[in-house]
């Protein structure tokens, strides 16, 4: 029994000098909570045998410890060094500078979100975003929601609820698993009528569809997926018609929906929201965080009287935006209307359009200095391949750069790769050929990665 007079009590050990400096810096509550644990483990230890004064003499380390590991938040930064550069698992986007600085004055300060600074009377939180978005996309008007999820969902409901809505079979995609988008269709009230097969869609059967139930027909840009081969889609500018001459919506659902040619940065050109627009969809729907590079958020711009029906829609309110996201796209939509310099201050921009030579040489010079922080691993440069993510050019990568890890021992790179994990500012690159890959493309500095390694 002596084993257990050995530790202190609660009141005690919170009293004591070590207690109060873990107060300090952990406050009482956490301290209190993780004392406890670490007492009763010490009885369980003592129970079995251990000695008293040797359990009580490790218990504020261990306490210390346990303190500062959950003091630190799993979502502290880290390295993004998967190679895929607009990640949905590690939050998308990369804010631009500018929009960081707005996203934090709006955190701090009271700021006009609904109140109109020219008459000092109401304002609508959504005109903050409409002219840029106007001006961005040659849209007549625009509304902007939670995520393109939900732009997708509120529009649906707006025109199909208690209706049909007609897609092609080859555009029915399912996003990320919980993103399908029949069961969409389901919960925005609308009867999803499917048409022509997995590989042909043809005007005709969009034509045949159309009974006085339609309410839209949607087009879903398959961002995910590419059907190759025998194949045919109806475009853009011949849907708009068939809808127009039935007087039912046309939504295009672009899902990454980049406002500029990508083709300008050496990428593939996906579809532009201007482009889409302009052949004739009544809405089109685009994501705020994929190649746009701002912060969550959904947009539909299009036909006027049908954004005002959109807005209208009780459902909103529920999908509507915070000051923050408003303050941050505000800001990204801004660095739009100077398209030289887009690439400069726009992270996403600028991770996608670096060459591989660029990344090539940070690797080579990076190479022995992350070696001489990796005792007891091989470090090599590797050419490797980037993807966009989050859907956008799905088939597509791009030439990149990086570091090769090899180890002795067969889960040598699984091991690295979880002790990389657990750093304080971790580390995640992937597994490909028995070795741990680090793609340098969205490594900003150098010092980041010796400093994230050194710790
Ligand atoms: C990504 C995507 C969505 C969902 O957008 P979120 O912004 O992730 O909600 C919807 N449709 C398509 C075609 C997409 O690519």
């Amino acid at each position: 029994m002596t084993g257990f007079r050995a530790l202190p009590s609660v009141d005690q050990f919170l009293l004591s000098p070590m207690g109060r400096t873990l107060i300090d810096g952990h406050g009482r509550t956490a301290v209190t909570a993780g004392l406890r644990v670490r007492l009763d483990a010490a009885r369980a230890a003592i129970r079995d045998g251990a000695d008293g004064d040797a359990e009580a003499a490790r218990l504020p380390h261990l306490l210390a410890a346990d303190l500062a590991a959950a003091a630190q938040s799993d979502l502290r930064p880290m390295l993004n060094l998967t190679g895929t550069v607009l990640h949905t698992n590690l939050g998308r986007a990369i804010l631009a500078d500018e929009a960081i600085a707005a996203a934090s004055a709006a955190m701090a300060a009271p700021l006009a979100l609904e109140f109109d600074l020219g008459s000092g009377g109401r304002g609508q939180r959504d005109d903050h975003l409409r002219g840029l978005l106007c001006e961005l996309s040659g849209a007549e008007d625009a509304t902007v929601v939670n995520n393109n999820a939900a732009a997708v969902l509120i529009a649906l409901n707006t025109f199909g609820q208690g209706r049909q809505a007609i897609v092609s079979r080859g555009e029915l995609i399912e996003i990320g698993g919980a993103f399908r988008m029949p069961d969409i269709m389901a919960r925005a009230g609308a009867h999803l009528v499917e048409v022509g097969t997995t590989n042909r869609t043809h005007p005709r059967d969009y034509q045949d569809a159309i009974t006085p139930d339609t309410g839209l027909i949607l087009k879903v840009h398959t961002s995910n997926y590419r059907i190759e081969g025998f194949t045919a889609e109806v475009p853009a500018p011949h849907l708009a018609q068939i809808a127009g001459k039935a007087g039912v919506v046309l939504l295009n659902d672009l899902g990454a929906g980049s406002l500029v040619d990508l083709a300008a940065w050496g990428l593939r050109r996906e579809p532009t929201v201007a482009e889409a627009v302009a052949e004739g969809a009544d809405l089109v729907t685009f994501s705020g965080d994929k190649l746009l590079g701002g912060p969550q958020a959904g947009f539909i711009v299009g036909r006027r009287d049908l954004i005002a029906q959109i807005n209208r829609n009780p459902l909103k309110r529920a999908v509507r935006l915070d000051k923050i996201r408003i303050a941050a796209l505000e800001a990204t939509l801004r660095l739009y209307r100077d398209p030289d310099r887009l690439a400069e201050r726009l992270p996403t921009l600028r991770y996608l359009s670096r060459p591989q030579a660029d990344i090539a040489a940070q690797a080579a010079q990076l190479a022995p200095q992350v070696a001489a922080l990796l005792p007891g691993y091989t470090v090599t440069t590797t050419d490797c391949a980037s993807q966009i993510g989050s859907g956008a050019l799905p088939t597509d990568t791009i030439p990149s750069a990086g570091l090769r890890i090899t180890g002795a021992g067969g889960d040598a790179p699984d091991r690295l790769a979880a002790r990389l994990r657990t750093l304080p500012r971790p580390v995640i690159g992937h597994i490909r050929d028995g070795a741990l890959i680090l793609d340098l493309r969205c490594l900003d500095r150098d010092e980041d990665l010796l400093g994230a390694l050194s710790a």
